[in-house]
């Protein structure tokens, strides 16, 4: 069996899911390493991240499958023997450094590195997908942005025919497959979404199109709207939500899986992680603070100097701010998600949900 639930409490599950890297507790979040490394981040400071997410479709074009298949695969390549997911590159693909156009076959690309125009296929992202050799490929869907003028009934229906396509496509046994839920704010098309991908009885499902601007009771909404209609025994996947209380409530909702690059961005711009909520880290009042970022807090940061150093360091721009930064929030959220499960496991996890601001 690919999902195992262990516990639950209220809608929140502690799970453990079986991949070809090992078995990975839920709820988890993954940082994104983009061009199959972290911003700032080496393998040593992501001691407490058991998965990350890689972009397919920019590894797909620089260094090239030629050099990653020579590699017998991601894993290898960057030296990482944790679960590695890849994305579709569908989120991608409709930004404007990419877009071309799209079709019935596929969406059309510009390459950022030399202005060449791709195809990207369904068939051709899990091509792509199966040469990376992640642990999870994600099938290509076609991601309504709520600003786009392009009509979100569309979108569902061509995320779904692709994720048909997808599923058809997908043979490696190596690799789980999951699919992907759209309907952006539109709770007939989340619903309608919500049943169709999961009548293709992929290995875990995402909602996807979601934290993009919408408000975020109506995100969560779009979760309680959907997952009645999901397999109960398979992971759920929220993607790019990445703010310690909105993965807090989206577990007490139901979710087991998050992504984001929202922890290391933030970092970077000095708005730092604690349990009473973000600090800027950048305002006067830290000036002469001899305090650690988070009491408490064992990254290698907090172990080592104060926030005025810090302060200081983003202030002069020093490059080693953005790893210092990066460090402690990724590290902030991977001891967030151990509490969680513990709490899940043992039962408090209404009091982990109080804990966090
Ligand atoms: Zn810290």
């Amino acid at each position: 069996m690919v999902f195992k639930i262990v516990s639950e409490q209220g809608k929140a599950r502690l799970g453990k899911l079986k991949t070809a890297h090992g078995i990975i507790e839920t709820p988890f979040f993954m940082p994104v390493a983009t061009k199959a490394a972290m911003k700032h981040l080496s393998k040593d400071d992501l001691d407490n991240t058991n998965a990350i997410i890689t972009n397919t479709l920019l590894i797909s074009l620089k260094p090239g499958l030629e050099i990653i298949s020579h590699f017998n695969g991601l894993h290898n390549f960057m030296s990482w023997d944790k679960v590695i997911f890849t994305d579709s590159g569908g989120f991608q693909v409709l930004s404007e450094f990419f877009y071309d156009k799209i079709s019935e076959s596929g969406f059309y690309f510009k390459s950022p590195y030399d202005g060449k125009v791709h195809l990207l296929t369904p068939e051709r992202a899990i091509e792509i997908q199966n040469a990376l050799g992640s642990d999870v490929a994600m099938a290509l869907d076609d991601v309504p942005h709520h600003n786009s003028s392009r009509s979100i009934s569309n979108c569902v229906k061509r995320t779904h025919e692709w994720a048909a396509r997808c599923k058809e496509a997908h043979k490696n046994e190596n690799q789980l497959l999951f699919g992907i839920t759209q309907g952006s704010i539109d709770k007939k098309l989340r619903v309608k979404s919500a049943k169709f991908i999961n009548s293709l009885d992929f290995d875990g499902i995402a909602l996807g199109g979601l934290g993009i601007r919408e408000e975020k009771k109506a995100m969560y909404n779009m979760i309680d709207f959907s997952l009645p209609y999901l397999n109960k025994e398979k992971p759920r996947y929220l993607m790019g939500i990445g703010s310690p209380k909105e993965i807090i409530n989206a577990v007490d909702h139901g979710i087991d899986i998050f992504d984001s690059c929202f922890p290391t961005r933030t970092a970077r711009h000095g708005g730092l992680f604690t349990k009473n909520g973000r600090i800027d880290i950048l305002r006067g009042i830290y000036a002469k603070d001899k305090s650690p970022i988070e009491k408490d807090c064992t990254c290698y940061f907090c172990k080592n100097f104060s926030k005025a150093y810090l302060r200081h360091l983003l202030k002069s721009e020093v490059p080693l701010a953005f790893r210092y930064v990066s460090i402690h929030n990724v590290h902030f959220i991977q001891e967030m998600m151990k509490e969680i499960r513990k709490s899940i496991k043992k039962n408090y996890f209404d009091d982990v949900k109080k804990e966090y601001k």
